[in-house]
């Protein structure tokens, strides 16, 4: 196994909080037990499995199998007990899904759920960024408009979480005659997207996204990271959202020196994420 390359854990970054395994509708090779191993062997403390809990039609239908997820999150604990192994869950649009959503986080205890956007409305109908392909006429300037006004409306919905996770996710998608993603051309409806994430107390993802191009991958990149810094976010969670064990903590190594280039520590109040160290404060009362 390779020590320092892209794919291992930057010395401080030892949780991953976004991992599929078999339980997720697109995950055919995901595999928990072998993602748990995966992460010991790279040297994790916490591993958590944020499965897919998807209602648009591209999911075909697919439910998340509940019992048998916490069934296989208790044998894992079991079999592994040097590893923090956390249940968890990835809702997808949950504020256009909030009866479904909200009805699957009272099945069972998720110790940390995503909330994710990965299709906007579109003149009138879904569109999937992962189907970007067959919409070459679209325009991407009104296409991401819509987009961060998407989450907007996901943190402002009924249903309550906790990371919000891959923020430009799009950027996945982009299309070859497409002018390059430019996090400024958008600011305003960044900072906007992440002043309401603040108020709602939710910490952001730093997904890697399997360790893919960390320009074009890293979602959100160093831009965006800094600007939640900036708006007063305190929380910071990194994930890779692996979809087989091979790809756990990949691309951990840049996001962690991004993390520490922003000014975000490992928290040590709460294992797993990462914080910013409190100001010291100014002498008060005077
Ligand atoms: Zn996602
Ligand atoms: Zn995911």
């Amino acid at each position: 196994m390779r020590a320092s390359s892209e794919g291992a854990p930057a010395p401080a970054a030892r949780a991953d909080l976004h991992v599929h395994s078999e339980f997720s509708w697109d995950a055919p090779r995901g595999a928990m037990m072998a993602s748990c191993q995966r992460a010991l062997a790279l040297g994790l403390q916490v591993v958590a499995f944020t499965e897919h809990a998807d209602y648009s039609d591209l999911a075909g239908g697919a439910r998340l199998d509940v019992a048998g997820y916490l069934e296989a999150i208790a044998h894992c604990r079991r079999e592994f007990p040097r590893l923090s192994v956390w249940s968890g869950v990835e809702l997808g649009e949950p504020h256009r899904f909030p009866r479904e959503a909200s009805s699957l986080l009272s099945q069972g205890r998720f110790d940390l759920v995503l909330g994710s956007v990965h299709s906007v409305i579109s003149a009138g109908s879904v569109l999937e960024f992962s189907e970007l392909g067959q919409e070459s006429d679209s325009d991407p300037r009104q296409l991401m408009r819509a987009y961060f006004e998407e989450l907007r409306q996901l943190i402002e919905g009924p249903v309550e979480f906790q990371v919000l996770a891959h923020l430009e996710y799009p950027k996945r998608f982009w299309l070859a005659g497409w002018p390059p993603y430019d996090p400024q051309a958008y600011r305003e409806e960044i900072l906007a997207v992440l002043e309401a994430a603040a108020r709602h107390d939710l910490a952001l993802e730093l997904n890697t996204s399997r360790g893919g191009d960390p320009v074009w991958a890293l979602g959100p990149g160093p831009t965006v990271i800094g600007w939640w810094r900036d708006v007063g976010g305190r929380q910071l969670s990194v994930g890779s959202d692996a979809h087989d064990p091979s790809a756990v903590a990949a691309g951990f190594l840049l996001a962690g020196q991004v993390a520490a280039n922003t000014g975000f520590v490992p928290s040590t109040a709460r294992l797993g994420m990462w914080t910013r160290p409190l100001q010291p404060k100014l002498a008060d009362g005077g």
